[in-house]
């Protein structure tokens, strides 16, 4: 069984351990380096990227992170995860690191005040018969990703309405938006995939531990 850790300072942590153990893993919170050290692969759930990095330096994880994640530890960020994946971001707050390794850059809470939240029945073309059927996401106050490297494989886009809801997004509404991508061994998701009974993302993700 590949050992998944949840990074549990934060988010939404027993659902996504829920979601781990449905599809085969043995999921484990992970709060302190020594928990690190034991696990195969990490999550990184949503909630709040600012608040993340610093609880994750002041839990003294953040270095530890970083290292096993440069070192090729699998990891699946989602919304303030992906944020803590990616190489670059914009809208952060003064200081605010990332760990890295994800080449891309987010922009957060991309979808403007007006569409907070929202939910919509995604595509994932490329990741084949599992995903015959859309996946229904829920987005949170969420990243979208604005620019992709070339060895970052776009799973998902969402298309962003012209309505009312979406008038925040001014002359940016309307364009569909990537929401998912694969880079190597990190998967990241601007919505919450925990949130929903689709366990397919967490499946395709231990898949990706198994096949090392
Ligand atoms: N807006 C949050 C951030 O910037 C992410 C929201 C989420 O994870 N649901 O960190």
């Amino acid at each position: 069984k590949p050992v998944i850790g949840v990074f549990a300072l934060q988010g939404n942590v027993r659902e996504h351990l829920a979601m781990l153990t449905a599809v085969g893993a043995d999921a484990r919170p992970v709060r302190r380096e020594s928990e690190l050290a034991q696990v195969d692969a990490m999550v990184l759930p949503g909630g709040e990227s600012t608040t993340m990095y610093k609880l994750a330096r002041s839990f003294e994880l953040f270095e530890p992170l970083q290292k096993r994640i440069a070192d090729g530890m699998p990891a699946f960020g989602t919304c303030a995860g992906m944020i803590m994946l990616a190489n670059e971001i914009t809208g952060g707050i003064d200081g605010q690191e990332t760990l890295g390794g994800l080449d891309v850059t987010v922009r957060r809470n991309a979808f403007g005040r007006q569409v907070d939240s929202f939910e919509a029945d995604l595509e994932f073309p490329d990741l084949g018969p599992t995903f015959a059927t859309p996946y229904h996401a829920v987005f949170i106050r969420a990243p979208w990703v604005e620019r992709v490297g070339a060895d970052v494989q776009v799973l998902s886009r969402v298309g962003t309405g012209l309505g009312a809801g979406w008038a925040g997004l001014g002359p940016e509404a309307g364009r569909s938006r990537i929401v998912a991508v694969r880079h190597d061994r990190l998967l990241a998701t601007s919505f919450h995939p925990e949130m929903t009974g689709d366990v397919r993302l967490h499946g395709y993700f231990a898949e990706l531990v198994r096949g090392l």
